[in-house]
């Protein structure tokens, strides 16, 4: 059965007042399951990155709800946001941001570690991930000595290392070339049916967003279906 890993309810963020007044999401909802991966298609400056952030509890909403695998999160702490967040939620950005003194192996390796993981343990699960992603051969690379493609499988794999049941890519293919992107999104993919996580990509690339489960996007502060 696949359940709600991340949900929306009535969601309204806005920022700033008066004359600099700008709402953004007004009363959104959304459900992402297990194993489902949704595409958020819309125009820049839309807010597909604020409802990411909210999503991922980097911030948070004026009001509504947001629940991560069956935990409402409007009555946490700091320290509780904190806590789910690191042990639920996994972030991939359009830049990689992967250490560039560590092989890729260490680079997924490194949250593991951090997050309590043995050596050994950490790097079998890295290499699973890196076989997941068509990416093994790399493990011993630097990001310098790796394509575009490849660090960006590379950050997927980091983003996943402790097995986060949300995963949020924020354009994740924006800095790719087309047939790159198709690559990396259909290796997200391979990745979410694996592991059952729910993912929400936000990209305005509507050919790669075809390749999602579902593609929905924000009018007027609300999430709405699309259809491409
Ligand atoms: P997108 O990712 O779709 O390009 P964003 O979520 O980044 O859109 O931004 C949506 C709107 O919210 C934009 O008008 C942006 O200027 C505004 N915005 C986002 N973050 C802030 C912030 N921290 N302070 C003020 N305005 C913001
Ligand atoms: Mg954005």
């Amino acid at each position: 059965m696949n359940e709600a890993h991340l949900v929306l309810r009535d969601v309204h963020r806005h920022y700033g007042e008066g004359d600099k007044l700008v709402r953004v999401l007004e009363a959104a909802n959304l459900t992402v399951l297990s194993g489902e991966l949704v595409a958020l298609v819309a125009p820049s400056g839309a807010g597909k990155s604020t409802l990411l952030h909210l999503s991922g509890l980097l911030e948070s909403p004026q009001s509504g709800e947001i629940e991560i695998i069956g935990t409402k999160t409007s009555k946490l702490g700091d320290r509780g946001r904190t806590q789910l967040r690191r042990s639920t939620v996994g972030y991939v950005y359009q830049f990689h941001h992967l250490l560039p003194e560590f092989t890729a192996l260490e680079n997924v390796s490194m949250p593991q570690l951090i997050a309590g993981k043995s050596q050994q343990e950490a790097d079998i699960r890295s290499l699973e991930l890196l076989e997941i992603l068509g990416v093994a051969p790399r493990a011993s690379h630097r990001p310098a000595e790796l394509s575009g493609g490849e660090q960006q499988r590379i950050a997927i794999a980091r983003a996943a290392a402790n097995r986060p049941r949300v995963i949020l890519a924020d354009e994740p293919t924006g800095n790719l070339d087309p047939e790159t992107s198709d690559l990396v999104f259909e290796a997200l993919k391979t990745l979410i049916k694996e592991e059952g996580a729910a993912a929400l990509i936000a990209t305005h690339n509507h050919d790669l967003a075809r390749r999602a489960d579902r593609i929905v996007t924000l009018k007027g502060g609300l999430v709405v279906d699309h259809d491409l």
